[in-house]
């Protein structure tokens, strides 16, 4: 009952109003419904304060720009926004920052959408169980090929998410949480939505950008905690040998953050537990997200 009374003064930004839960509506002739074309991105926040927020406001505004999509708000606006929207949903932990092509015609043109939209959803996020990232996760390779960049760059984060749901369906349907997605050259790329990490020897590895991977905050802040604890990171190109044959694997995501993996394709990788250097870089994560803050 308290929950629902929480979530019922809840508010959502559209276009610089505020707007109750059930009163919060777009266009039917917004292409962002139409044709999923728009950006997106998904924030944290801990104890009142938003987790690396210009990182993630940044890669919003350089996925805006691939796709010639012209945010109608500065930078320093959109922050101004994004807490706004905090301090008035004041018991969430979780931002999604939607932008929508906007309204347009039925055709596909995006020329013809003269505003784009602004949606800011401040609101709680449902996690993982706890025993995932105590016994560590199982997943399996998909059919479904992560996007080709020379298509749509993995690297934007767009509201067109098929090629990610797809492999989702191919996870689930097969009884798996998660999936990994190869790139059309069989090479590793990323889940469906979050990065990968393996360790071998004592070295941190990741696909490298150029696999065809979204440049997870996460992932971003991984490597820069490894290397701050003189732990070598390298970007690699990984095949599914690699992961098989590691001696650790995390996966790495805003609302995930960092999950332990124990088996790949019914390999069990290292013991089948969580390992040392996960450990340590959840331990190290969590110090941060419980420090650091805008
Ligand atoms: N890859 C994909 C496809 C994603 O959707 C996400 C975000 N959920 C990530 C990786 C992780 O990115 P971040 O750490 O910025 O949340």
């Amino acid at each position: 009952m308290k929950g629902k009374r929480t979530r019922d003064k809840s508010v959502i930004y559209i276009n610089g109003k505020f707007y109750g839960r059930d009163r919060a509506g777009i266009s039917v002739f917004d292409h962002g419904l139409l044709y999923g074309d728009g950006v997106f991105e998904g924030i944290r926040v801990y104890n009142s304060r938003i987790f690396k927020l210009k990182e993630h406001i940044d890669r919003l505004y350089e996925s805006a720009n691939t796709l010639m999509l012209r945010i109608p708000i500065s930078k320093s606006q959109m922050i101004a926004d994004v807490l706004k929207t905090v301090k008035k949903n004041d018991s969430c932990t979780y931002i999604r920052l939607v932008i929508t092509r906007g309204v347009g015609t039925l055709g596909l043109n995006p020329f013809l959408c003269p505003k784009p939209s602004i949606i800011i959803i401040a609101d709680r996020i449902q996690l993982y169980p706890t025993s995932f990232y105590k016994k560590g996760l199982k997943v399996i390779t998909v059919p479904t090929q992560r996007n080709r960049p020379e298509a749509l760059n993995p690297r934007v984060k767009s509201l067109n998410y098929l090629n990610n749901i797809l492999a989702k369906i191919e996870a689930v349907n097969s009884g798996f949480h998660e999936a990994i997605m190869l790139n059309s050259y069989g090479f590793v790329s990323e889940c469906t939505g979050d990065n990968i990490f393996i360790v071998k020897n004592g070295i941190l590895l990741t696909p490298s950008l150029y696999m065809g991977v979204l440049e997870g905050v996460t992932r971003n802040t991984v490597i820069e905690l490894a290397k701050e604890d003189n732990i070598e990171v390298k970007q690699i190109v990984m095949s599914r040998h690699d992961i098989f044959n590691a001696d650790e694997c995390f996966l790495t995501g805003t609302a995930a953050e960092i999950v332990p993996v124990v088996e790949c394709d019914k390999r069990i990788i290292g013991n089948g537990q969580p390992g040392p250097m996960t450990k340590k870089l959840i331990r190290l994560y969590k110090n941060l997200t419980n420090t650091i803050g805008m």
